[in-house]
């Protein structure tokens, strides 16, 4: 499947470095990872599950870690590398800024991509993503549309949803009109 459809050569080519990198990022904060169910948030486990929970993880961080992407010759990218995020998600496991390290909906936005990674397996994920910030830019690609409408449901409701069975549709339907 072509999901990378701009420069899908480039990507490829680019793929095992990005995934190297996070490889390395992880490990590098294995040691501060803590599980999400160890925060204690009173709504999240009412939306995933308590397994979900306690496999996902997070950090806090001062700044979250951005691959080198420009360096990685995806110059394209380089005005993404600079933002300063408040949560960023690799696999399974998200960082945080300081700031927002007690800011539950936050917690919910990146889970969501913790599912987004699962469902779609970490070649396609970054394909996907990497697609979607190339068409739209950070805030109008897909995979974070789907992840900021999710989240500003949690916010403006304490009406639980399925949100597995929300994500699980949602990447179907991205990957039928990518
Ligand atoms: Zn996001």
């Amino acid at each position: 499947m072509n999901t990378s459809r701009l420069a899908p050569k480039q990507f490829q080519a680019v793929y095992p470095r990005i995934l190297e990198w996070i490889g390395r990022v992880l490990v590098g904060y294995e040691s501060q990872a803590r599980a999400v169910a160890t925060t204690g948030f009173p709504r999240l486990p009412l939306y995933f599950d308590k397994d979900f929970l306690a496999s996902a993880k997070f950090v806090v961080v001062d700044r979250v870690p951005v691959p080198p992407l420009a360096s990685m010759g995806l110059e394209q990218f380089s005005e993404f590398e600079k933002n300063d995020y408040g949560g960023i998600t690799y696999l399974d496991t998200f960082f945080l800024k300081q700031d927002h390290a007690a800011d539950e909906g936050l917690y919910f936005h990146e889970l969501i991509h913790v599912l987004q990674w699962r469902i779609l397996g970490p070649e396609r994920f970054l394909a996907v993503y990497a697609d979607g910030l190339e068409r739209f830019g950070h805030r109008n690609s897909p995979l974070e549309v789907m992840a900021y409408n999710a989240e500003a449901a949690f916010r403006r409701s304490a009406q639980p949803f399925n949100v597995e069975a929300l994500v699980a549709e949602q990447v179907k339907q991205i990957l039928t009109i990518t």
